[in-house]
């Protein structure tokens, strides 16, 4: 019988760590947002495992490339070791519609908001015997990207105001969240845990 756990999908750039406006390249341009790591070790204290959800369309665009990106998403796991805490699983999208590349034009149905990336991770640990319960994870985001990957996935949704902060968007579309918070540490420490204490 398969292990149930919950999942905290969370993007990656002005939700965890600063959005510096372009592609974060190198590890001195990452940099976490205030108590980003803390909300983490907290969510994975009371039983979520996290999933970081990225679109790195740096990568078509030729201003990143895999090795780096991939450096940094074991940098943030290196700052999370801090706090005694890490991330389960990392899922990247390469592609862009607008920056055809030979070699990841494949992946583009992956780029959120499509949920294929969620639905990728949920086979993964289905895989390993854990089966993910979708209406006790959540998707937390800047964009309305990422709301909507959450929506489409079954997940419940939580807009956060670092980052791009797409409220105004999200509403202009009709695109809403369960909850907007002002950033990572509030959607944890304020929405997620106290919701799911009750
Ligand atoms: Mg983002």
């Amino acid at each position: 019988m398969a292990r149930k756990t919950r999942v905290l999908f969370l993007d990656r750039d002005g939700t965890i760590n600063q959005d510096l406006g372009t592609y974060v390249k190198s590890r001195d341009e990452f940099v976490l947002i205030d108590r980003a790591d803390e909300a983490i070790a907290d969510a994975r204290a009371a039983g979520f495992m996290i999933v970081i959800i990225t679109n790195q369309a740096g990568i078509a665009r030729g201003i990143v490339t895999p090795e780096q990106v991939e450096d940094l998403n074991r940098y943030l796991n290196e700052l999370l070791s801090v706090k005694g805490t890490f991330y389960d699983r990392c899922y990247y999208c390469p592609s862009h519609p607008d920056y055809p590349h030979p070699e990841y034009d494949r992946f583009i149905e992956c780029r959120k908001p499509s949920p294929r990336m969620v639905e990728q991770a949920i086979e993964d640990f289905r895989s390993e015997g854990i089966e993910v319960d979708r209406s006790g994870s959540f998707f937390i985001g800047d964009k309305l990207v990422d709301v909507e990957c959450g929506l489409r996935a079954g997940l419940r949704t939580i807009l956060v105001r670092t980052g791009h902060n797409e409220e105004a968007l999200c509403i202009e579309r009709g695109v809403l969240p369960e909850h907007v918070a002002d950033d990572l540490y509030q959607a944890i420490a304020g929405y997620v845990l106290p919701s799911v204490s009750r």
